[in-house]
């Protein structure tokens, strides 16, 4: 069987279909260039937003032309939006569909594919208690060669107002220590160089014996990896510890993702972040203190009910004052099951879009600046993808894209790059080594 997936989404939706294809790899059905050419086509769909839920049910439409054409062609969907959705739902919508599968349970998607196959009936499994660590580290097809998502822990404790999360992943379930590591150790046995480890606010992370800050120190110590990211963490979980491990791991690379979602008191209240804008910027300055060169990343809503002119200002002064690496906007969009969806979606879409555009052009004009002024100087670029013939990308220990002429044989290599130009988004460069490989491999740091 060929099969072809298609993830709408944030890093763990992407995990979760690396994990469908290797399991599906696994038991011999072969990947398909595009959803023309497959057998069975999964759709794996975030549901932050109803934009993202949407994107299932348009793709699903999409699909369903082809199964017209094709009555063997078997559609499975999964991810948050199934989970949110619930069965019943879902199958009224799109009674086509042959596989449902929750955010818990994708190691049974090949027994589902199976059993719909042979019984021409739906197979359904959202089982929200099942265990989704269950699958073999060695089963999952990592969709890159260089950097490995490693999934550390599931599901959210915290009840922030406008968050389906909790809803859709449930509460959270870590993965004990001990497996992590095993698994890091695992893909540096197969040559991956970096890894990120997942968790919805993965600076919570806690197995009984080993707090975040530990397990960083425990992987990082695993030979032979280059680099060590993490993501998402949530203010409320920034310690002194995870502090000092980025300050002293010599491979966790100096880059957090931190939302912050609001600079208004009354909107952080209202939206149950649990902290205020004070609290967030004394976390930046103990972060800035303790790691000079610390690149820092949010996401911001606007529109969320209730949010004034003054409210909005108080965000746009909020990111000036931190001055983030990059930001992600999103207008507010009220979720099911949430508890903000019971206050009045009051800040009209237009305004919304509005603030949305206010913040991403001083964002882009402050990104562009910062990067020109990066121009000339030296960075460390790991090659993680190529991008045309004899074209190269890759990330700096601070994450930021840099784009450069190079063989294809550099992907994976660590090499010294001089920037010689920049735009808001992304750097290029040189690779400076590029005639020393042995050399350039044997760069200690990031
Ligand atoms: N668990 C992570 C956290 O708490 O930061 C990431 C959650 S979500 C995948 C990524 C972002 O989507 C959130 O940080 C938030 O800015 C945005 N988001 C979540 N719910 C939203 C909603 N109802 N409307 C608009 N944006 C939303």
């Amino acid at each position: 069987m060929k099969f072809f997936i298609e993830t709408f989404g944030c890093q763990m939706n992407v995990n979760d279909s690396e994990k469908v294809a290797g399991l599906l790899q696994a038991e011999g059905h072969e990947p398909a260039r595009e959803a023309a050419d497959a057998d069975f086509v999964f759709v794996n769909t975030c549901a932050v937003r109803e934009k993202a839920s949407e994107k299932l049910f348009h793709t699903l439409g999409r699909l369903k032309q082809l199964k017209r054409a094709r009555p063997d062609l078997l559609i499975g969907a999964g991810g948050c939006v199934t989970q949110l959705t619930g069965a019943p739902s879902l199958l009224a919508r799109a009674p086509y569909v042959d596989v449902v599968v929750g955010t818990r349970n994708v190691a049974r998607i090949p027994e589902l594919v199976r059993q719909a196959r042979e019984t021409s009936a739906p197979a359904v499994d959202l089982d929200r208690k099942a265990d989704s660590f269950a699958i073999p580290a060695s089963a999952v097809a990592h969709a890159s060669a260089v950097r490995a998502y490693v999934t550390v822990m599931e599901g959210c404790n915290h009840v922030c107002s406008f968050c389906v999360v909790p809803r859709t992943r449930g509460t959270e379930v870590c993965r004990p220590a001990d497996d992590v590591v095993a698994e890091v150790q695992s893909l540096v046995g197969r040559g991956y160089r970096e890894v990120m480890l997942l968790g919805q606010t993965v600076n919570a992370y806690q197995d009984g014996a080993t707090d975040f800050a530990a397990l960083l120190r425990r992987v990082d110590a695993v030979p032979g990896l280059t680099r060590l990211r993490f993501t998402t963490s949530h203010p409320e979980h920034v310690t002194d510890r995870l502090a000092d491990a980025l300050r002293d791991l010599p491979r966790v690379c100096p880059y957090l993702h931190l939302p912050v979602q609001s600079g208004s008191d009354r909107v952080l209240a209202s939206m149950r972040r649990g902290y205020t804008r004070g609290q967030y910027l004394e976390i930046v300055a103990l972060l800035r203190g303790r790691v000079g060169d610390l690149a820092l990343s949010s996401d911001v809503i606007v529109g969320y009910p209730g949010e004034t002119e003054e409210d909005f200002q108080a965000t746009v002064e909020l990111v000036e004052a931190v001055g983030f690496e990059g930001l992600f906007v999103f207008t507010y969009s009220p979720r099911p099951g949430t508890t903000a969806v019971r206050l009045p979606d009051d800040v009209p879409e237009a305004e919304k879009s509005r603030r949305l555009q206010v913040l991403n052009q001083a964002q882009q004009r402050r990104q562009g600046l910062r990067n020109r002024a990066r121009v000339g100087e030296r960075d460390h670029v790991l090659i993680d993808t190529v991008t045309g013939p004899g074209r190269l990308s890759g990330r700096t220990p601070h994450f930021r894209i840099a784009h450069l002429d190079g063989p294809e044989s550099w992907l994976g290599q660590l090499l010294e790059v001089e920037i010689t130009g920049a735009g808001p988004n992304s750097l290029t460069g040189r690779g400076l080594a590029s005639n020393s490989l042995t050399s350039v491999s044997t760069v200690p740091i990031f």
